[in-house]
């Protein structure tokens, strides 16, 4: 079965596709594929707009994974009486919000370059990210790690992505830096990022192509979250003084 096959892996930068509806129940609807991301790995769901071809238009409001089927479910505020599985749609992403998410997300492998420590928790919105790491001894100091982040955007560096075999993982579980989430492995394949000249890791979300897209950003918070672990907070500062 084909259900909503991930175009944003092929190009995380497409905007809008026409597509069929695959099937559809109360507000929730499954495409043939599509450009939206489903919520995980501390990436929130896409959303953005579903128009028919009769002209209606719905808005969808979250992308997630059917825990079962493994499929792509588009979540829309009204369910979709127009809509029939097999009818031709365009669908439309909310892109200023992806494309935050691309950037912070990019911005977070960055940092996870820039402290040697095993990442326990994280998650993003369109505004900001936060890692947590088992910190351990490690000396985390904001001015200086908002300078290195810095630095490392304006390094204008490509991000690129590869597959693996996922078998690769057990023999090398160093590469997984993200001690509380397993990586998706999907028909036997990892998908690993490489960001910067250091981070190296399995990672299903969206990035962008360089990290000069990123801009500027500075470290707003460093707290202790428990014995070992702090919490490392990320913000966009658009232009503000640093
Ligand atoms: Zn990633």
């Amino acid at each position: 079965m084909n259900h909503s096959a991930p175009v944003f892996y092929q190009d995380p930068y497409q905007k809008v596709l026409t597509t069929t509806v695959s099937s559809i129940q109360d507000q929730n609807v499954v495409l043939a594929e599509t450009i939206f991301y489903p919520t995980g790995g501390g990436q929130p769901g896409d959303t953005g707009h579903i128009n028919a071809s009769n002209g209606s238009q719905f808005t969808i409001t979250n992308t997630r994974k059917d825990r079962e089927s493994g499929a792509i479910v588009h979540e829309v505020s009204e369910a979709p009486l127009d809509l029939q599985p097999g009818d031709t749609v365009t669908v439309t992403l909310d892109w200023s919000r992806r494309y935050a998410h691309m950037r912070m997300h990019t911005c977070m492998h960055l940092l996870c370059s820039l402290i040697p420590c095993g990442v326990t928790g994280g998650a993003l919105t369109a505004d900001k990210g936060r890692l947590d790491f088992d910190m351990g001894n490690f000396d985390a100091n904001k001015e200086l790690l908002t300078q290195q982040l810095n630095a490392l955007i304006g390094q204008a560096e490509p991000i690129s992505i590869e597959c693996l075999e996922a078998s690769l993982l057990d023999t090398n579980p160093e590469l997984v830096r993200t001690m509380s989430v397993q990586p998706p492995r999907g028909a036997g394949k990892i998908r690993m990022v490489r960001a910067g000249a250091t981070d190296y890791q399995p990672c299903g979300g969206t990035h962008v192509a360089n990290t000069r897209e990123i801009g500027p950003v500075r470290i707003s918070k460093i707290e202790n979250n428990g014995q070992r672990n702090k919490r490392v907070v990320i913000v966009f500062s658009n232009g503000e003084k640093q």
